[in-house]
This record gives C-alpha cells, structure tokens and sequence, in this order.
C-alpha cells in the first residue's frame, strides 16, 4: 500500500487493491485518458482515511487523448451502490484519471474539477483527493480543500499489508459497524438510504 501523509487532510492510504487497479488502467499508446471516483473509509484506531476501492474506466465518460470529463451520473450510481453495500461506511473521497506523460502533474482543469465540486455536490469532507496515473505507472497525488487551496502528498511506500476492508464486487460483503458518513452527492441533495 502507499501511504500518503498531508499535513491538512491527515494520513491517507491507497489500498493494494487500488494501486494494482491504477497501474493496470495506466494510459497506453493510442488510448485516451481514463478516469473515475475514489472511495474510502475512515479508520478510527490510527485516524487514517484508506482508499479502498475505484470506479472502474467505462465508455459512460467522454475523454479525448490529453482531457477526461467524467459521467456524473455515472459516478454516483457507482457510489450509490458502494455506500449502500457497505452500510454507509465507505463514501467518495476523491478522483482518479490518467495522463499520456511519465510523470504526471495536476493541470488546471484537473483542480477545477475537484474546486467545481465543493460548490456543486455535497460533499463528506474538507479536502478530496486527486490521483493521477503517469503511462509508466507513476502516481501523483494532491489534496484540493474547499477554501480553494491544495497541498502535494509526501508518499510513503509500504510493503506491509494495510488492514483494509476490500470490497467484494459481487455481494455486500463488508460487515464493518461504523458511525454512517452522509455519502457524496452531486447537485440536489437526496435522501440517505434507511
Ligand atoms: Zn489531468
């Protein structure tokens, strides 16, 4: 797993699972950029928010060779599913996509989309999380905050296993008792499953 630490938004951990992911959907010649939402869960015994799981890239966003528009009704309905498959413990927390370059950078847009949010969506936290996927697997990662500012990861690699819930894809298999995060939402705000 890869540990993130910003002196704002806390410690934040990339899960295996979402690393693996990233680096199996890096950009390869010819494609487009590919994107999607981040999801995650706070843990209380070392106050460390994991990255546990991603929306996988689909034909539902539009992208061209060097800018990615997310779908976001596309979006929530990837985190509606997840926050109810985990009771409401795992919500969004931010924003993957890749770059056609080795060592990606947040471009101007690329914070739009995250300072567009806070305006727009209602949103579980102060910060949200950007990562972005160089063509050779690099990840650069950036914390946007609501007042507008952002903040550059120092990135820890760690070998060690994460003690993170991973989430079962075909059952609602997590079976965590956590206090219930109000979950992301995009425009109007709408009711919280029961
Ligand atoms: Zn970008």
């Amino acid at each position: 797993m890869i540990l993130l630490r910003f002196k704002r938004a806390g410690p934040i951990e990339i899960s295996d699972e979402v690393e693996g992911l990233l680096r199996q959907y890096r950009q390869r010649e010819g494609q487009n950029e590919m994107g999607g939402v981040l999801v995650g869960w706070q843990r209380d015994v070392d106050d460390t928010f994991v990255v546990c799981d991603m929306s996988l890239p689909s034909c539902e966003h539009k992208a061209g060779k060097m800018w990615f528009q997310l779908n976001p009704i596309f979006a929530q309905s990837y985190l509606d599913r997840v926050f109810k498959a985990s009771s409401g413990v795992i919500c969004y927390c931010g924003f993957w996509h890749t770059h056609p370059e080795e060592n990606p950078i947040r471009s101007r847009p690329d914070r739009k989309v995250l300072s567009d949010l806070f305006c727009n969506g209602k949103l579980n936290f102060s910060w949200q999380l950007g990562l972005i996927i160089g063509d050779t697997g690099k990840i650069y990662s950036w914390c946007q905050y609501e007042d507008g500012t952002c903040e550059q990861a120092v990135c820890i690699h760690n070998s060690k296993a994460g003690n993170s819930p991973a989430i079962n894809r075909s059952t609602s298999a997590i079976q965590l008792s956590f206090e219930n995060f109000s979950r992301f939402l995009w425009g109007k705000s709408r009711k919280k499953p029961e």
